[in-house]
């Protein structure tokens, strides 16, 4: 059994995806073919906004968005501390100064109370500019954007939407990408939507933002590619990572009926075991991870190891505990969720083509 089986999505959509990878060898249009558009429309259109620009990968999408929120040293920007390194990274990358903020104890999202303590605290201290939030749709969930959105408005903030993991979640029928100002996700193969390789794309509904984040893609283009007016980066997506992702696309809402079938079903036979994932009221999850929470976890991990069913722990290592961070000096008694997520979490298998076989070896032949 796979932890997410790429193999068995492959044979299902293996002649539309030859054929697409093909139809690119056939014409040569190796960078920003016509396929790297024609994705970026399908992605806007699935998302609900204007403009969709694809990248190199969720780390880039990330570091773009910052750069033209022109987030830089002296500013602070507020993110989970329960999270992938990238979102962190990213900040201290530009130079500025990540601040880390407590979860919710049941979605595992950044915590709004946290949210506005935090920034209240750096605003007391006056030493950095409160400039930006990074929330993260983490497993999958959008983080609650409602409460994340007022704050972000009342101390005047830009706010990110770090949608690596959340592509294909929602809130009230509103799609994960269209929050924030600008929204974020990766295509790394592992991910909801997933190329064959790194890929990464922006959301956001602003031109000016769009208009930015297209030259700074290309080395900070102006009216063509050697003209350039800014220092940017060099981050696009391959046209055949964009001709693959076209195909998987187009099959992805059929994958996250899947997904939550599957996640209902865990839900369903673990609640009396483990703390579940809680979905609130209105929000749909892409299922990036099905994450369980168990005091017990390094035992449970073997009990399934020995039925051999592969279990893996997202996140073992908070943003405040990892060794890059370690100048910033916070303790685990700052963040009394997030450490005890970090040592209580762990996800099961998780992809749209889990045989019932496999299904069944998972609810019913787990020895408890
Ligand atoms: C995967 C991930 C990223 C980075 O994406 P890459 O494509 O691997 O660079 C950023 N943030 C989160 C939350 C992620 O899970």
């Amino acid at each position: 059994m796979h932890f997410i089986d790429l193999a068995a999505q492959y044979e299902h959509l293996k002649d539309k995806i030859n054929a697409r990878i093909q139809t690119v060898l056939d014409k040569g249009h190796y960078i920003m073919g016509p396929e790297v558009e024609e994705l970026e429309h399908k992605l806007a259109e699935y998302v609900g906004v204007k403009h969709a620009i694809t990248c190199a990968n969720g780390t880039d999408a990330l570091t773009l968005a910052l750069m033209v929120l022109e987030v830089k040293a002296g500013d602070a920007v507020f993110c989970p501390t329960f999270t992938f390194f990238a979102t962190a990274e990213v900040i201290a990358y530009e130079g500025a100064n990540p601040v880390f903020v407590d979860s919710d104890p049941d979605t595992f999202n950044l915590c709004p109370k946290d949210l506005e303590k935090r920034i209240q605290k750096v605003i007391a201290e006056g030493k950095l500019n409160p400039k930006a939030i990074i929330a993260v749709d983490l497993f999958g969930l959008p983080a609650n954007y409602e409460e994340i959105q007022k704050v972000a408005e009342k101390y005047n903030l830009k706010l990110v939407e770090d949608a690596a993991q959340g592509f294909g979640g929602s809130i009230d029928g509103k799609r994960a990408g269209s929050f924030g100002d600008i929204a974020t996700t990766s295509f790394f193969p592992a991910k909801p939507l997933g190329a064959y390789g790194d890929g990464g794309a922006i959301f956001t509904n602003d031109d000016k933002l769009a208009h930015l984040l297209k030259s700074y893609r290309v080395h900070g283009k102006g009216a063509d590619k050697y003209d350039n007016v800014r220092i940017g980066m060099n981050s696009r997506l391959d046209t055949i990572q964009a001709a693959i992702l076209l195909e998987k696309l187009a099959v992805f809402p059929e994958e996250l009926i899947k997904r939550n079938e599957i996640a209902s079903l865990y839900s369903e036979y673990f609640c009396n075991l483990y703390k579940v994932p809680r979905i609130p009221k209105g929000y749909s999850s892409s299922w990036a991870q099905y994450t369980l929470i168990s005091p017990t976890r390094d035992a449970d991990m073997m009990m399934f190891q020995k039925n051999n069913i592969p279990t893996l722990v997202y996140y073992k290592t908070c943003m405040h505990q990892q060794a890059a961070f370690k100048e910033l000096g916070y303790t685990d008694t700052e963040f009394p969720v997030a450490s005890e997520l970090a040592k209580t979490v762990f996800s099961l298998p998780m992809s749209p083509y889990i045989s019932d076989d496999d299904m069944k070896l998972i609810l019913n032949n787990t020895n408890f």
